[in-house]
């Protein structure tokens, strides 16, 4: 059977060059990079020039790169190692767990976090990061893009709100690296986290930057490695793998690659949303969804079906937002005019009248990988937070799924999902009970 891989968010493969590049320091060349001997100078040079890298793909100095086992590890350097009891934290409730968790854990230490919800688009408005600072706020910190949703966020306006209030800003980049150009200096921020592995690199790796001068305690203690910043013996290999997918993506971002992405991200959301009773959660038409009163579209109208293709005018009527009809049931959007910055290779769409998590085993069996918008806590799946955040009700919330395209993605990708969803959509409506309005 084909399989179609669109779960990029969660991981990716590693790139043959990669790979490539990370043999040598699995066996020749597997010295410590602290020894003095010549095993240790190979592996150390190793790791020189992998920082030499990541300081060209942060825009910053070498010595400003971290080096640490990812997302997750990245994001508590930020948190537990600026802040105090008595400290104040903003950020955002659609934030990764690495972030919310630790905020809960501090809590407990007398550290108040404010978490900042997103409009119904899934957008962090700066002016609600600035109404909530105050004179004990010591740290900020917001994602790049959201791992669900792919929307962007507008750091580098937070990054001015920070600077102007002397607190620190961090920045989650897990989901943006690789996707979008990166420059801290633009971004304003002092500390910023990226994970190999959503960027066609090794798992159980990851980069910092932190800005010279910001006084962050180590979360590792022991040895001297990564200048006191980081203890424990480098993962030379995964530093490596990691340098060079942080060059492959430097190219992609060049070579028109992340608009070839865009391009299939959009020719897979349009066909998806020819299935009726389907939108998409974090883009133009998410606005509109019943109980959300922010762009005054009545009730329904939003939807994907036939006779709906207005969006009501709101707080962007300068902009023509009208969608022009494609097929029947689908709206295609004129270029450029989609408010809602997105990463290219993510959509998020929700369908009435069945279980995401239904609908994920159903294409899973058909050979096609994606994710639903919930997380399984203790057994129980939970909607996802980030969109009950954005204001989706529990059901719709459930009834959504992540497609998130590798940079390796084709046509034929697409093609793939297009010929398997509408089916499985259709038998599962049949014998769902949430169509047959057993379900809350
Ligand atoms: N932050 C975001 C936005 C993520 O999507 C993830 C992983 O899904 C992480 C942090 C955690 O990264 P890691 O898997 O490298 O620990």
């Amino acid at each position: 059977m084909r399989r179609t891989y669109m779960d990029a968010n969660a991981t990716t493969p590693l790139l043959p060059e990669v790979i490539e590049a990370m043999r040598p320091y699995w066996m020749e060349h597997f010295g410590n990079a602290s020894s003095i001997h010549l095993h240790g100078q190979h592996a150390h040079r190793a790791v020189d020039q992998a920082r030499e890298t990541m300081a060209e793909f942060f825009n910053c100095h070498a010595a400003e790169v971290v080096f640490n086992s990812g997302g997750t590890e990245g994001d508590n350097t930020a948190i537990f190692g600026l802040l105090h009891p008595g400290d104040h934290f903003i950020t955002t409730s659609i934030e990764h767990s690495a972030v919310l968790q630790a905020a809960h854990r501090l809590a407990r230490d007398g550290v108040e976090t404010t978490f900042v919800a997103p409009s119904p688009s899934g957008l962090i408005d700066p002016n609600d990061i600035r109404r909530a600072i105050r004179p004990e706020t010591r740290l900020i910190s917001v994602m790049l893009a959201n791992n669900e949703t792919g929307v962007l966020q507008p750091v580098e306006e937070i990054g001015s709100i920070a600077r102007t209030a002397s607190t620190f800003f961090h920045i989650d980049a897990v989901q943006g690296a690789g996707k979008v150009d990166f420059d801290v200096r633009r971004f304003g921020c002092h500390l910023l986290s990226i994970s190999a592995h959503k960027m066609h690199g090794p798992k159980g790796v990851g980069a910092m930057f932190v800005r010279r001068g910001t006084p962050i305690e180590p979360l590792l203690v022991g040895g001297s490695h990564e200048r006191r910043r980081r203890a424990g013996t480098e993962n030379v290999p995964g530093i490596v793998g990691l340098a060079k997918a942080a060059e492959l993506a430097m190219h992609s971002l060049q070579d028109g690659t992340i608009d070839r992405l865009a391009a299939l991200r959009d020719r897979l959301e349009a066909g998806v949303l020819q299935i009726p009773g389907t939108g998409v959660n974090g883009a133009l038409l998410t606005d509109c969804h019943p109980g959300q009163a922010q762009l005054s579209a009545p009730e329904g109208q939003c939807e994907n079906s036939p006779g709906q293709a207005q969006r009501s005018p709101g707080k962007d009527a300068d902009i023509d937002l009208a969608p022009r009809r494609g097929a029947a049931n689908s709206f295609v959007y004129p270029e450029s005019t989609n408010p809602i910055p997105r990463v290219a290779n993510t959509t998020n769409i929700w369908f009435d009248q069945l279980e995401g998590e239904a609908l994920v085993i159903a294409l899973d069996l058909k050979g096609v990988a994606v994710s639903g918008g919930s997380a399984c806590h203790s057994g129980a799946t939970e909607p996802s937070h980030v969109l009950m955040a954005m204001g989706l009700d529990k059901t719709r919330a459930r009834a959504s799924l992540r497609f998130s395209l590798l940079k390796t993605a084709t046509d034929a990708d697409v093609d793939h999902v297009l010929q398997v969803i509408a089916e499985a959509v259709e038998n599962l409506r049949e014998l769902s009970p949430v169509a047959a309005g057993t379900l809350g």
